[in-house]
């Protein structure tokens, strides 16, 4: 494989974890591995990427790629393509890089793939079907190839280098400035993030009523290094913001133990925290599906188990 290039969003100066997790894999890949990073924090953020294994990092900090939605960016990207010829782009499945991949596909007219687990080489890639439950492996057509690659597939291992920056010039038409963002909103969160938590407590729709997350909220609190998430059923129902939602459609987590209250264990909810080192499963009924993959299975109303967890956590730490 001769260049592959990573895409990493930025956001208040910092750069998208996800990106340091596919430039680590692209080492094993290619020896020509190069960065693009747009936005504000664009040329701060190309440091990191040299860190992490970008040898050239093309960077610039214009706030248009931050002020409006997909088009400056998939528009720069297709530039910096023509000039360089990358053989294949990857990007993290977040929102703003779906959203610029698209685009991008349009224009080159080449393969995006979406929810890659696996980089098998230039011009294959894994994914899951069947909500996960199969994986297959896909051949990928025309130039370059674009992968969307699922959070946490790889593990982030820095490589000491550093990288040059070229800075990004790209005059950006009038036509392309459509979707303007008017106003950020940030979920308040108390706590370790979801997806970096070495300990996760889930509730699905077996937990009743949204009021009863509040219970999972003091678990979390008690035990310290916690954080909540959900499966869809409740997502949708409008119990939590989505932020919280675990699986195919939301985060994906692997932390150290995943304590599941209430939820059956749909292939679409495993996908997405299947690779948790312990799983803890509470459930009323003895035939979940999620009892199928607990190393731990408590059959019992979790609604009578969390207050009695909570004064366990609370009486253990005197
Ligand atoms: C394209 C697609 C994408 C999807 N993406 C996702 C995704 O990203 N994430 C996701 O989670 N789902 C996703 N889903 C939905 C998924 O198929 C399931 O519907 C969902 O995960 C079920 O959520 P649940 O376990 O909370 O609810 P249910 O399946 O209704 O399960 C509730 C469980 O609670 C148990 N229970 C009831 N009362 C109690 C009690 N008092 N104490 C203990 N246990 C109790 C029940 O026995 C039952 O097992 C997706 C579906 C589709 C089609």
């Amino acid at each position: 494989m001769s260049k592959i290039w990573v895409y990493a969003e930025v956001s208040n100066g910092k750069v998208d974890p996800t990106a340091l997790e596919i430039l680590t894999k692209a080492r094993d890949l290619a020896e020509d591995v190069e960065g693009v990073v747009l936005g504000p924090g664009a040329t701060e953020a190309a440091s990191v990427l040299g860190e992490y294994g970008a040898t050239t990092v093309y960077a610039s900090d214009d706030p248009v790629y931050a002020d409006y939605v997909a088009q400056p960016a998939a528009h720069a990207l297709y530039q910096l393509i023509q000039q360089h010829s990358p053989d294949v782009v990857l990007f993290a499945m977040n929102y703003d890089s779906r959203d610029i991949a698209g685009r991008l596909s349009a224009k080159t007219g080449s393969t995006l793939m979406s929810n890659v687990f696996e980089i098998l080489g230039s011009d294959r890639a894994q994914t899951g079907i069947f909500g996960g439950a199969t994986l297959v492996d896909v051949d990928l057509q025309g130039s370059p190839k674009l992968l969307l690659v699922r959070p946490k597939s790889f593990e982030p291992e820095p490589s000491g280098g550093s990288a040059k920056v070229v800075p990004v010039d790209i005059d950006i038409p009038d036509e392309l400035k459509k979707s303007r963002r008017l106003e950020r909103h940030e979920e308040a969160a108390s706590g370790p993030r979801l997806e970096e938590a070495p300990i996760v407590l889930a509730g699905g729709r077996g937990l009743q009523d949204p009021s009863n997350f509040k219970l999972l909220d003091e678990l979390a609190s008690e035990i310290g290094d916690a954080a909540v998430g959900a499966t869809r059923a409740v997502v949708d129902a409008g119990w939590v913001p989505y932020a919280m939602q675990i699986g195919q459609t939301g985060t994906t987590v692997k932390p150290g133990v995943y304590l599941a209250f209430g939820i059956s264990g749909a292939t679409q909810h495993i996908v997405g925290m299947k690779g948790a080192k312990k799983i803890v499963a509470i459930n009323k009924d003895e035939e979940a599906p999620i009892f199928q993959i607990a190393d731990l299975g408590i059959v019992g109303d979790a609604l009578k188990i969390l207050p009695q967890l909570i004064e366990e956590v609370r009486s253990r730490k005197g």
